[in-house]
């Protein structure tokens, strides 16, 4: 094998890159990019500290400069991928040319979904560098900012925004934040959080419209309220960024669908990792398709490996893995979580607990908050399908014995 392509240098197409050479490739790199960005960056921090800290790119660089020279690919950044044709194993770039490949990697990961409610000046969303520094201009102690969507990413700029000064209301037709994935009343535990931490909360109310008043917006709500802000931070969830297949044959369904080793259904030689990725579960369960750091990291290793080694070809079987900063609290979520049974261990109040999620006799997930001790065991209880009365009685003994400090 002479030359892989890979399609977007983010987590998962670094990675990749990565795994290759450590794998002891030696054939070309060609990394795609369609973001015209000095070296490849990390998103997770873009709604974390980078928000509110000096804008420096190299404060957020996915690889150090030493690394990114050893991997020896050609970047091709500010140039996207606009087609492909399988049967020609040639990757279409914007500027007209046709670049051949052995075998293909696609990592192009998922954008922001766009505002319903029209776009312009004071209404942000955020994905990019790019969105960042525009809605960084907006945090400024005592400017207000509605938060449309109580996800992962609008609750951590809530807190980002907060300990900036900012006046900051959440708005959401779901009844907590997060609650999609970890359920109401889990879900209230992360509400209440955010109320004491000062932030208005509007669950349970949709969005209408938004309007501009001179330089203000106001924010029309489901319930009839009106809100008047200077920013607002659409933050309703994510769209796959695979449009420009369309023609070339692969399966696309939310995501671009792959066997259990993630090479796409419809095209030998092409591999999918990261956001993009869609793969069918080996076992027939199913198909999934994660938004996690974590899986596009491991995703990126396994198809390095199967790229090399294709007769040990391994399926990919995760532990799903996701973190999240807000305020003082470092969440850990590992494994499926949102089912309705769940059990709390440990106080909110004194910001250390876990809640572990079972089928109703084994663990299948769990939320960890500012407890390290409590992720392993639960991680092993997952990924062993471990018996959940045992995981709680270990935790709550854990807790007596070494209850968490009370926090004034
Ligand atoms: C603000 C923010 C905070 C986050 N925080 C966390 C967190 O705390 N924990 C966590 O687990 N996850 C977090 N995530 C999610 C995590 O960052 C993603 O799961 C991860 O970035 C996915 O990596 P990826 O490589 O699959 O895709 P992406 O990071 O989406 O990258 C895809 C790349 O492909 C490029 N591309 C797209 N189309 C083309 C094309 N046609 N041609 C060439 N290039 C193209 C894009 O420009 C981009 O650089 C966060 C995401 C965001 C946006």
């Amino acid at each position: 094998m002479t030359r892989i392509v890979i399609v977007g240098a983010s987590v998962g197409g670094v990675k990749t890159a990565q795994g290759l050479r450590s794998g002891g490739f030696d054939g070309e790199i060609v990394v795609v990019e369609k973001e015209d960005v000095a070296h490849p960056y990390d998103k997770p921090p873009l709604s974390k500290a980078y928000l509110t800290s000096p804008d420096d790119l190299g404060a957020i660089r996915l690889i150090d400069q030493e690394d990114l020279a050893a991997i020896d690919a050609s970047w091709r950044f500010g140039v996207a991928a606009t087609g492909l044709d399988p049967a020609a194993k040639e990757l279409l770039l914007e500027d007209g040319e046709r670049l051949a490949y052995d075998a293909l990697v696609i990592a192009t990961g998922s954008r922001a979904r766009t505002s319903p409610w029209g776009e312009g000046p004071g209404i942000h969303v955020l994905r990019t560098t790019a969105d960042a520094h525009a809605l960084r201009s907006a945090l400024q102690p005592g400017r207000r900012l509605v938060i449309v969507g109580g996800g992962f990413i609008g609750a951590e700029v809530a807190a980002t925004a907060r300990k900036a000064g900012v006046d900051v209301t959440i708005v959401d037709p779901l009844p907590a934040p997060m609650s999609r994935v970890l359920n109401e009343d889990v879900g209230r535990i992360f509400l209440d959080k955010h109320a004491a931490e000062g932030v208005r909360t509007r669950f349970g109310t949709g969005v209408d419209g938004v309007e501009r008043v001179g330089r203000e917006l106001e924010v029309r709500l489901s319930d009839g309220e009106r809100i008047t802000a200077d920013a607002l931070l659409v933050g309703i969830g994510a769209v796959v960024n695979t449009e420009w297949l369309e023609g070339s044959g692969l399966v696309v369904d939310n995501g671009i669908v792959t066997d259990g080793r993630l090479r796409a259904i419809g095209a030998a030689d092409v591999f999918v990792v990261g956001d993009v990725c869609r793969w069918q579960h080996e076992d027939g369960s199913g198909s999934t398709r994660l938004e996690h750091w974590t899986s596009a990291a491991d995703q990126a290793r396994l198809v390095a490996h199967n790229l090399l080694s294709p007769a040990e070809a391994r399926a990919y079987v995760p532990v799903e893995y996701v973190w999240s900063d807000q305020y003082d609290w470092k969440i850990q979520v590992v494994g499926r979580t949102g089912s309705a049974e769940s059990q709390l261990i440990g106080d909110p109040a004194h910001d250390r607990f876990a809640v572990v999620y079972s089928d109703g006799a084994r663990v299948t997930g769990a939320v960890i908050v500012n407890w390290p001790r409590a992720l392993i065991a639960a991680r092993r209880a997952v990924a062993d399908r471990g018996d959940a009365d045992a995981l709680v009685t270990m935790l709550t003994e854990i807790t007596a014995k070494a209850p968490a400090p009370v926090v004034s």
